[in-house]
């Protein structure tokens, strides 16, 4: 890829988000890894980081809940590089008042090039991973091409 180099730190900035039907799911898995996630920097949406914090004493920062702007303030830690991993189990047999926002954050995920788990599965083989605890060397396309554009169109 001709890009840049956007690494990603041994000690990852985590977002978890669960919608209402897979917070028991979430509270659950994050049960399970505590020890593992205990090692990196959490952050939530309201509820599911309310839920996460009484249920298991975690140090988590709470940001608003996810159809009050909580999903856009991920969105938007995610674009400065404030959080660098998505644990998003989202709800796919019933629409939310935020589809749009939900939509918004995945594609942020997508462009910054950042790990997302939608689903249990895939949360186990992302936790599990070697890479957990290593500085990992994300790669980004090279965004300043379409950054200038029209600086690039007037020379
Ligand atoms: P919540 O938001 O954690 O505040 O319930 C989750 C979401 O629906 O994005």
């Amino acid at each position: 890829m001709n890009g840049k180099l956007a690494p990603i730190g041994e000690r990852k900035k985590i977002a978890l988000i669960a919608h209402d039907n897979k917070k028991a799911d979430l509270l659950e898995w994050v049960k399970f890894n505590i020890g593992t996630l205990r090692m990196h920097e959490l952050f939530a949406t309201g509820t599911t980081g309310e839920i996460l914090e009484k249920e298991l004493c975690l140090n988590i920062t709470k940001l608003q809940s996810g159809p009050l702007g909580g999903d856009q303030q991920i969105g938007a830690r995610i674009a400065e590089g404030a959080i660098d991993f998505l644990i998003f189990f989202w709800d796919p047999l019933e629409p939310q008042s935020h589809d749009p926002d939900i939509k918004a954050l995945l594609r942020v995920a997508a462009v910054w090039n950042i790990p997302v788990a939608c689903n249990r599965a895939s949360a186990d083989f992302i936790i599990s991973s070697p890479l957990m605890d290593k500085d990992y060397p994300r790669m980004l396309p090279d965004y300043d091409t379409y950054r200038h554009r029209y600086r690039n169109k007037q020379t």
